[in-house]
């Protein structure tokens, strides 16, 4: 139950996601951005990726937003054209501000086991679109798990403040970025921030909102009111867990073009040939050439 003061969130919309083929020969399932007719500013996209080589995402740019990847199971390898390398493990994540360009490689780690995680673009305001790119990489070890002590359920805070716990991950745009596991017949409150528009994405199990079942590979939107808590419950029999994503909506005009989200077309159309003409933050792109691409190769 929550106090008198404020109310339980009723999720506005619920979808499921779709599977598509993304980068070189791998699947995912796109619950924001492409086909999907959602509209969560300031998310522009987020997939629940399950592959291994040969298929991957080889070299390639951004510019304008930040790049999340939270790996759930396997590696994810990855490597930058500014010599930044690492090896995403089980719970670990990288948040990558691609900021004026970056050139990477995001390469599954073996051809027999799976690798699985999300990868989550957060747009950057028109004022952080062209700042220097950045990578911020944390282990599972290293974010904090608040558990509940009645319901043992547990919130591993990536990004954002829960309870007196604060998330390693800084975002360029206020946003908390949690991972909720909820245990049989366990209800549980989150607060979500009433300047904030966020959803909730079920990787395993279901849960309940507002009499409302999410099933695995199912999502849904929110937009809380002041004080509004996002009240969550597993049903008998069922254990729950699910991402819960929010941040303060930019309100500003979006124009993408592939790997580059800016204002403007005119921006994006000097964004192609500043990464072709190697110019504007993508000095170097024109020799660099990843090592791990090369992966897929060398089986
Ligand atoms: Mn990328």
């Amino acid at each position: 139950m929550n106090n008198n003061l404020s109310k339980n969130i009723v999720l506005d919309k619920i979808w499921e996601g779709k599977e598509q083929s993304e980068g070189q020969g791998a699947k995912v399932v796109r619950l924001i951005g492409g086909s999907n007719d959602v509209n969560v500013d300031p998310f522009l996209m987020f997939d629940y990726y399950n592959t291994k080589l040969p298929g991957g995402f080889p070299d390639h740019p951004h510019r304008g937003f930040e790049t999340i990847t939270y790996q759930l199971e396997g590696e994810m390898w990855h490597e930058d054209f500014k010599g930044h390398k690492g090896k995403i493990k089980p719970g670990g994540v990288q948040w990558m501000t691609a900021g004026k360009g970056i050139v990477h490689a995001e390469m599954p780690f073996s051809f027999t086991e799976v690798t699985k995680g999300f990868q989550l673009w957060i747009n950057l305001a028109k004022e952080n679109k062209f700042i220097e790119p950045n990578y911020q990489e944390f282990t599972n070890e290293q974010i904090p798990i608040y558990t509940d002590t009645d319901t043992k359920s547990t919130v591993k805070v990536i990004c954002g403040d829960f309870k007196d716990i604060s998330g390693p991950c800084k975002s360029k745009t206020p946003a908390c970025y949690y991972d909720v596991g909820l245990n049989e017949e366990a209800e549980f409150n989150l607060p979500v921030g009433d300047d904030k528009t966020g959803y909730i994405f079920v990787y395993k199990g279901s849960i309940m909102v507002e009499g409302q079942e999410l099933k695995t590979n199912f999502a849904g939107m929110f937009k809380p009111g002041k004080g509004d808590t996002l009240n969550v419950k597993c049903n008998k029999g069922s254990i729950g867990k699910f991402l819960l994503l929010a941040a303060k909506p930019i309100k500003e005009p979006v124009y993408q073009y592939g790997p580059f989200v800016l204002n403007t077309q005119k921006e994006c159309m000097q964004a192609i040939e500043d990464y072709q003409e190697a110019k504007n933050g993508f000095e170097g792109a024109e020799t660099w050439k990843s090592e791990i691409q090369n992966m897929k190769y060398q089986k």
